[in-house]
């Protein structure tokens, strides 16, 4: 290691934990953040900071005002830019440690894509916000044979825990299938930044660990910093009940549990059935006479009051100012091709 590495590290170095050993591993390391929201661009940051040599960033949105609250790494002129959440972190993450190297991905994780994803990592970090890809996740590490840490934060309330298949009980042991019913999100039920840093911290915390060889912590750790209670219980082993580890039945992995239209969980509707590359500025120039139209090589916003589209490059929209699958897949068929 070169005296600036070990500079830069050398605080870390210190730590028995870790040692000049466990720093090359992190900076040989390949981790992907899931999901850059409030838990995965403080996840990302603090990767970046501690060294991990390779950073996927993958996530599907744009960052917007409401995120600035919690979202560690966005600021005001990236909300100004519309710029896709995974952009803006790689680009304030090269400032923060050019000596590392990041692929910002925008993009919704599928069961078709999902391997082209994550076969080349060698951890996988939760930051999404939802159970749909959490289980696709926890489908595709069961089968792959990689770990991944699961993380949720909404309103004051937090969870984590680490699961490494064959060792730890997977999400499906413990949760066989997702919630049914309304549950609250972020949009409905607010959520409190210090909640979303405690939870990305112990993350970011087991995945130093187990990158330098360490052990999972086999606990389920749930939190809550507005009543200030912080439990933990032991996570079981893995069971033979369990339909993704004991049965090995992969249903969002086949693709099978998903619906093609999907609502983001605020006043907003995905289309992402077209997989098809679309030209920006071939169809900033056709809606410009038609209404307000902003376009970067990442997204095109449209606004078609009360209607907001933002569509990406691979064909994907986020329509935002209706709940109504029928409305969004109307305004797409309209201005963006059906
Ligand atoms: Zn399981």
């Amino acid at each position: 290691m070169t005296p600036p590495l070990w500079e830069r590290y050398s605080r870390q170095i210190l730590f028995a934990g870790i040692g000049e050993a466990g720093q090359q591993r992190l900076l040989d390391a390949r981790v992907a953040v899931l999901g850059c929201g409030a838990l995965g661009s403080f996840q990302a940051g603090a990767l970046a900071r501690t060294g991990i040599g390779y950073l996927r960033i993958i996530d599907r949105d744009y960052v917007e005002l409401s995120n600035l609250q919690r979202q560690w790494l966005f600021d005001q002129c990236d909300v100004e830019q519309g710029l896709p959440k995974s952009i803006a972190a790689a680009r304030k993450i090269a400032a923060i440690n050019s000596g590392i190297q990041v692929d910002p991905v925008v993009a919704d994780v599928t069961a078709s894509n999902v391997d082209e994803l994550l076969a080349d990592v060698e951890l996988i970090l939760d930051g999404t916000d939802n159970f749909e890809t959490r289980y696709l996740i926890n489908d595709y590490a069961v089968d792959r044979v990689r770990p991944w840490i699961y993380g949720a934060a909404v309103a004051s309330y937090g969870i984590t825990m680490s699961i490494v298949p064959g060792q730890t009980a997977c999400l499906r042991c413990i949760y066989p299938d997702p919630p049914s019913g309304a549950q609250p999100t972020c949009e409905t039920a607010g959520v409190l930044g210090p909640v979303t840093a405690l939870i990305a911290s112990l993350q970011v915390s087991e995945a130093i660990k187990m990158l330098c060889g360490g052990e999972p912590s086999r606990k389920i750790t749930t939190a809550d910093v507005w009543s200030g209670e912080i439990r933990q219980v032991g996570q079981p082993g893995p069971s033979e009940d369990c339909p993704a580890c004991g049965r090995r039945e992969f249903p969002y992995l086949s693709g099978k549990q998903r619906a093609p239209v999907s609502l983001c969980g605020r006043n907003a509707v995905q289309i992402h059935e077209r997989a098809r590359p679309l030209d920006l500025q071939d169809l900033a120039a056709r809606l410009m006479p038609l209404g307000a139209v902003r376009a970067n090589e990442f997204a095109l916003r449209f606004e078609i009051p009360p209607y907001l589209l933002t569509v990406f490059p691979d064909g994907r929209a986020i329509i935002k100012g209706t709940t109504d699958v029928g409305v969004a897949r109307s305004l797409y068929a309209r201005y963006i091709g059906g």
